[in-house]
């Protein structure tokens, strides 16, 4: 056994009834602006006053309760919607950083020393794999890259130096499905926490109530909604959220990645209507990935029972939420992906774009794109092909008309079913 750093200590939950709890809890949050505003003040300041000399020393050295000291630490704006976020995930408490990557970069940077070991997932976002396969390596820190649906490759990489395993919920872009209850019970047994990151699955699944110890998200996707920032979040203990704070130690503190109280604000205000976007997004790729398959392509989408993942995903989410807004498609070459995604744009059935979670469908081909950072040939051993578009399906009232204007794009471009791509 390995000893951890931090104490960790979640129970395994019923996926489905923490679900519907988080949501209740999201809804019951209150907090009311200085005159009685039906939403909070926003902390326009980056430094506050103190009455006493003594209660600013105190508040250096954390030993006081409600004083805000200097915005890069908190501020009333983040600890708001810090707290929507530890409702959403169920865990203590969260905190907020300017992005998804400064969130994932000071979690890593906290949990690691020089010389230690990560094991991760291999399909992950493609700056998270580019952090933790070359930057890390700054601080002596090595990561072995596993395939995380194998739990003998995840232990076998376990050794004396291992201080995280590190996956996402549903990965990206392959939408790979971890099994978040047995990494966790494996994760235990070696005392090493277990990150992951929830951005593709907000409420679909909870990854602290299945036991993992750090739940991570972009914020920029699902849970703002609305692409007009970047943000990023780490739920966790109350121990490790203060950690990560630590004007002498913390990653987040140190690092300086924090959040502005404005976003944090309007954040909180799109979070609010999440629930029934995440139904909608669910709904809409779902049905877009049946009728795909029907025709037949390649679609990996964990609804479908074809997926590999599909029978963890049903074990661990919430069904309310469905199985997420992102789909995969195979379209046989790199040539098609661009064809197809240049039409799709002209026929503004989206935005060929980065990024997910806009109530517009956007597309990108990763190979190219947000996982181009992944050398091309461990792109092939992942199963990532050059034909392969991701699809972060948008909201659209009516997605049987959005099929078949996808399916004529498709036809205008002599684009055929059962594509090969390499
Ligand atoms: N995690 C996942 C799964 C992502 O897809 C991304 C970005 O695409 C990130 C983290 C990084 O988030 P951000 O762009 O907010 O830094």
């Amino acid at each position: 056994m390995f000893i951890t750093l931090f104490n960790f200590n979640f129970s395994i939950q019923n996926p489905s009834i923490m679900s519907k709890k988080a949501t209740n809890q999201l809804q019951d949050l209150q907090y009311f602006g200085e005159f009685g505003g039906i939403n909070p003040s926003i902390s326009d300041s980056s430094t506050y006053t103190f009455l006493s000399a003594k209660t600013m020393f105190d508040t250096f050295e954390g030993n006081t309760e409600g004083c805000y000291l200097y915005s890069r630490h908190s501020s009333p704006s983040n600890l708001y919607l810090g707290e929507a976020l530890a409702a959403l995930e169920g865990t203590e408490t969260a905190n907020v950083y300017a992005s998804g990557m400064g969130a994932i970069s000071s979690v890593i940077m906290q949990l690691c020393d020089a010389g230690d070991h990560i094991v991760s997932s291999r399909t992950i976002y493609g700056g998270t794999y580019a952090f933790l396969k070359n930057f890390v390596k700054k601080f002596a820190v090595e990561t072995s890259f596993i395939d995380i649906t194998s739990l003998e490759s995840v232990e076998a990489s376990i050794n004396s130096r291992t201080k995280v395993i590190y996956c996402e919920s549903v990965s990206n872009p392959l939408l790979e499905v971890a099994d978040i209850e047995a990494l966790a019970t494996l994760a235990k047994k070696y005392g090493i926490p277990l990150v992951v990151d929830n951005t593709f699955s907000p409420l679909s699944i909870a990854p602290a109530n299945l036991g993992a110890d750090v739940v991570i998200h972009s914020l920029t996707k699902f849970i703002n909604g609305t692409s007009d920032c970047v943000a990023g979040a780490v739920c966790g203990t109350t121990d490790f959220c203060l950690s990560l704070k630590d004007v002498n130690n913390g990653a987040g503190m140190l690092m300086g990645s924090t959040l502005d109280s404005l976003r944090a604000a309007s954040i909180l205000k799109n979070m609010r209507t999440l629930h029934i976007r995440m139904q909608k997004h669910s709904q809409n790729a779902l049905f877009l990935a049946q009728k795909f398959e029907e025709y037949g392509f390649r679609v990996a989408y964990p609804g479908l029972k074809s997926h590999s993942g599909h029978e963890t995903m049903k074990k661990q989410m919430h069904n309310e939420y469905g199985f997420g807004g992102l789909i995969t498609m195979d379209v046989g070459s790199l040539e098609n992906a661009n064809a197809f995604m240049e039409l799709m744009q002209t026929e503004k059935l989206g935005y060929l774009a980065v990024s997910l979670g806009f109530y517009k469908t956007l597309f990108s081909a990763p190979g190219s794109s947000t996982s181009s950072e992944i050398p091309l040939e461990e792109q092939a051993a992942m199963g990532l092909s050059n034909g392969l578009i991701r699809f972060s399906i948008g909201l659209d009232h009516d997605i049987e008309r959005t099929y078949k204007m996808m399916k004529d794009c498709m036809v205008r471009l002599g684009i055929e079913p059962n594509p090969v791509s390499a």
